[in-house]
């Protein structure tokens, strides 16, 4: 073939493939010229997974009624003028391009208005074909709406994944820049059907959840660092709680999602030594550095940036995340070590300024680094007899316990009581899981679990692995008062729940089910049944950090003490340590010597 030049239509259409790959992409242009508008508040709306239709709208500063041709215009920006501007940018984009390479493979239409403007305006841009400019009424802002894409390149629409996968992609990404963005109102949603609301009111921590779920998110660790112009904010997982990958890793860098990182590694060497190998921590962190320090021209998405100077980056997020880790969760457990006669088995998190206290006191003048996580001093590792220990309660732990004497309760976490032989301190976590399953398992034997409808049935979208391996335990489910039906592809509508968990949120424990079901490697086939009754409980029961009435304290005590495994959850943990009298005696130098 002899060479040609391509006609505009062909080259734009090569072009856009750079920039719109899926619906996703789409989305995150739209979403990121809102935000470079300074909008409060972003909608997006799409229908069949974005393919039909995608709609952003937005509060920012819409566009003159002149300016909306060369908007849709490739290489027409009004964010930068000169390529050293590259270097000064505060924008999101600068390229020039998303509106052109969109309207090339879909049929667009920007409706916009500036605040001064006493209407709006109109343009519709169909296969790169741009379209006459009409006057409408419309709101301060711009709506910009995206239909059919790729109608005019079917090649590209037979790379689309299923629509769940689709619409995972828009989800993750509306997620994502919620979190980054907090003071912007967010909301996406598939016809009528919301996903994702925020409230705009720069809260993190309540988007975090949307992310990860409550229970995750409620065990974040914040990092706030600064250094040298640097800036990191976010939040990373505590070392206990870990993914077999690192796609729960996600980095913004100066408000760009950036993916591939170099900096995953600078956050994974924070993690050195503190995590099993093949584990991953979960991070959404944010970095804030003078835009002379990064290339942010390096990706036709945007979706990669480059350092001036890398070391300087790496070793910022490398100091700060692991000063974060540290702060929050001291790594040798020397003060429980040392009480408690030999180490427990699950890593706790501990407030550093108590664990420090002890390790001064008790480790005569051996000052274990709190930076290695195996130094333990020998005079640690002797010493089993003072406690009953929550290893010895673990090979006993079908002994009852004696009626207690309720004191009251503990940051919120532990109740404390007292009994015939000394002082208990019950974890009201695991205390609940046990008496929970207890009750659970009691009434699936009897093959009678009562189930409550609820009044409002509760839908619940499920990307489609998990939707399949719900599907699967769709009649276990049943069986425990779960009533669970098909609503839609990969949607699931809970229309009852066992009247012992009637008060708790059942989108939310279906949603942390399937979590599990996804974590678990192994099929779940023997005992399954006892799985699932322990994951429910788990999930449902009371949460450490949660205040409870001294009536809701009170019982949770008196189901404990009926029981028949009342020193453990059901997974195994104990649920109480116990302090004999004795014990207090020779602590408090009473008795013999220490
Ligand atoms: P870029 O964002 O790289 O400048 P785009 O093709 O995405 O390129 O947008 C072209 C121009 O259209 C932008 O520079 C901006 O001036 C204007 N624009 C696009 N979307 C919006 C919006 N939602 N609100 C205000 N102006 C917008
Ligand atoms: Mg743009």
């Amino acid at each position: 073939m002899p060479i040609r030049v391509l006609s505009t239509e062909v080259a734009s259409q090569i072009a856009a493939g750079e920039v719109v790959e899926r619906p996703a992409s789409v989305v995150k242009e739209l979403l990121e010229n809102a935000l470079d508008a300074g909008a409060k508040s972003v909608t997006v709306n799409i229908t069949a997974a974005g393919r039909t239709l995608i709609q952003v709208a937005d509060d920012g500063a819409g566009i003159p009624a002149d300016e909306l041709i060369l908007a849709v215009e490739r290489h027409a920006t009004s964010k930068l003028v000169s390529a050293d501007d590259l270097f000064r940018i505060v924008t999101l984009g600068f390229r020039g391009e998303a509106l052109a390479s969109i309207g090339s493979v879909s049929r667009l239409a920007i409706t916009s208005r500036t605040a001064d403007a006493p209407a709006g305006a109109r343009l519709r841009v169909e296969g790169g074909i741009i379209g006459r400019l009409e006057k409408v009424g419309s709101p301060a802002g711009t709506v910009v709406s995206v239909e059919e894409l790729f109608y005019n390149v079917p090649a590209r629409l037979k790379f689309l994944k299923q629509d769940m996968t689709e619409r995972r992609a828009i989800d993750a990404l509306l997620t994502r820049y919620a979190l980054a963005y907090p003071q912007v109102r967010f909301k996406l949603s598939e016809g009528n059907t919301p996903s994702l609301q925020t409230s705009g009111d720069g809260d993190r921590r309540a988007i975090l959840a949307a992310l990860y779920g409550v229970d995750t998110a409620r065990q974040m660790l914040e990092v706030v660092a600064e250094e040298d112009g640097f800036k990191l904010s976010g939040f990373i997982s505590p070392t206990a709680l870990t993914r077999s990958n690192r796609k729960e890793i996600t980095f913004f860098v100066n408000g760009r999602w950036v993916q591939d990182t170099p900096l995953n590694a600078a956050l994974l060497q924070a993690y050195h030594t503190l995590l099993m190998v093949g584990r991953y921590p979960l991070a959404a962190l944010f970095l804030e550095v003078p835009p002379e320090e990064v290339d942010v021209n390096v990706h036709p998405a945007k979706a990669e940036v480059r350092f001036r100077n890398p070391d300087k980056a790496f070793s910022f997020i490398q100091r700060a995340t692991r000063r974060a880790l540290l702060a929050y969760a001291p790594v040798p457990r020397v003060a429980p070590q040392n009480l408690w006669g030999s180490a427990p088995s699950q890593p706790r998190t501990i407030d550093p300024v108590w664990s420090l206290a002890h390790v001064e006191s008790n480790v005569e003048g051996q000052r274990s680094g709190v930076e290695s996580n195996v130094v333990v001093p020998p005079s640690l590792k002797t010493d089993k007899s003072q406690l009953t220990t929550p290893n010895s309660q673990l090979a006993t732990p079908n002994i009852a316990v004696p009626l207690l004497r309720l004191i009251g309760q503990i940051g919120a976490t532990y109740l404390i009581a007292e009994g015939p032989d000394g002082l208990y301190l019950i974890d009201q976590h695991a205390a609940h899981e046990r008496v929970l399953f207890e009750k659970l398992m009691a009434q699936h034997e009897q093959k009678a679990i009562p189930s409550q409808a609820l009044l409002t049935p509760a839908v619940v979208h499920l990307p489609p692995a998990s939707a399949k391996l719900l599907e699967d335990q769709l009649p276990v489910l049943q069986h425990f008062g779960f009533h669970v039906e098909t609503f839609g592809q990969n949607s699931y509508q809970v229309r009852a729940m066992p009247t012992l968990f009637a008060n708790s949120d059942p989108a939310a424990a279906l949603r942390a089910l399937v979590e599990d079901f996804e974590e678990d490697e192994t099929p779940l086939q023997n005992e399954l049944e006892a799985k699932i009754a322990g994951r429910v409980c788990k999930r449902l029961a009371v949460k450490a950090g949660q205040v409870l009435s001294p009536d809701e304290q009170h019982a949770l005590l008196a189901d404990l003490e009926t029981c028949a495994s009342p020193r453990t959850c059901p997974h195994g943990r104990p649920t109480m340590i116990h302090l004999s009298v004795d014990t207090l005696e020779r602590q408090f130098g009473r008795k013999g010597a220490r």
